[in-house]
């Protein structure tokens, strides 16, 4: 179980679903940018190779963008199921305190650190 009140996780729920309508503009207005390079253009090398640098960081930031937009998911189905707000892993209660800076937190604080070595 968890120990989150009603109105918290309502206040929670509140914050996953601006998130979500965020990240899915930001995908939007990213998508044109980390579409491949095309080979064939007339640019010199120099600024090709610039240019698909430019695109593997935006295709970086996209796959974070999505994968936080999967977590965020996973939360507001997690809150459907009442199961939000206990770890996936240990199912101790998360605790509000983390879930306010990271309302998408499928983990504890200290299984977290166990997956991601540190932090
Ligand atoms: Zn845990």
């Amino acid at each position: 179980m968890n120990e989150l009140t009603e109105s918290q996780v309502k206040e929670l729920w509140t914050r996953i679903r601006e998130e979500l309508a965020e990240l899915e503009q930001l995908l939007d207005s990213s998508g044109e940018s980390s579409k491949p390079v095309a080979l064939d253009e007339p640019i010199g090398r120099l600024s090709r190779m610039d240019a698909m640098q430019q695109q593997q960081m935006a295709v970086a930031g996209r796959q974070a963008h999505l994968q936080r937009l999967q977590l965020l998911k996973n939360a507001l189905a997690a809150m459907e199921r009442e199961e939000y707000g206990c770890c996936r892993r240990c199912e101790e209660p998360i605790g509000y305190k983390r879930l306010k800076v990271r309302p998408e937190a499928p983990f504890c604080l200290d299984c977290q650190s166990h997956s991601e070595g540190g932090n």
